[in-house]
């Protein structure tokens, strides 16, 4: 895959943005290349309908949400219980507020949809097994089993954890649209969709590593204690 393809589709504009550039950087985007989402792909993360998927029979008061993570030879290695209740409830904090719980790189690219820098960023090389959670408010959002290396400097991820932690929206910063992704539960900005990814999904989520904050396997509580 051609490396310098994928990069200036994933994320220039909002690189530019992070390093202090301003809207003018829309003149200088990259043609559209081959990752470039189609007219379909806002679909693709629609929330499921009830009557198809299981996840979604749960009661809405369901007490505890377990999040799995499996290992290569299909033996469940850890658990995360996570107190989630559905449909989410959102969490809402000021501006002020975010600033002050974030660092700064986090708070530009999870508030204000600012993009890392490629290959020089936390995750990117993590083959770590664990869950990648929300960096603001700790929904998890993607596991390990799901990562794999795409070329392009970011996590990537050919599926989410629930399709419900995730939010997918437009994005008309460059002279092509793009399919952002959010945290379902406190709209902070993740990176974006596209559909160049690996089977079965056939889906890139390009992550931004200031986005998420990773919790190993190893160090997950044992819900049995
Ligand atoms: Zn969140």
């Amino acid at each position: 895959m051609d490396r310098k393809t994928i990069w200036s589709t994933c994320c220039t504009a909002a690189i530019l943005a992070l390093t202090g550039c301003n809207g003018g950087s829309d003149a200088a985007a990259p043609a559209v290349g081959p990752s470039t989402p189609t007219a379909a792909a806002p679909s693709l993360h629609a929330a499921p309908t009830p009557s198809t998927d299981p996840r979604t029979a749960e009661p809405s008061a369901a007490p505890l949400a377990t999040v799995v993570v499996v290992s290569s030879t299909g033996d469940q290695e850890a658990t995360m219980p996570d107190p989630i209740t559905y449909p989410l409830q959102k969490v809402v904090k000021s501006d002020a507020e975010w600033r002050a719980q974030l660092t700064e790189t986090q708070y530009r690219v999870a508030r204000h949809e600012a993009t890392e820098p490629p290959f020089d960023n936390e995750y990117n090389n993590n083959k770590r097994r664990g869950i990648y959670a929300c960096i603001a408010c700790g929904l998890p959002l993607y596991s390990s089993d799901k990562k794999y290396d795409s070329g392009t400097g970011w996590p990537s991820f050919w599926q989410e954890i629930d399709p419900r932690h995730i939010g997918t929206r437009k994005d008309w910063k460059l002279i092509y649209t793009r399919i952002e992704l959010h945290c379902a539960r406190c709209e902070s900005h993740l990176g974006h969709v596209f559909e160049d990814g690996p089977e079965p999904t056939g889906l890139r989520h390009c992550i931004n590593s200031a986005s998420l904050k990773f919790i190993p396997a190893d160090d997950q509580p044992d819900p049995k204690t």
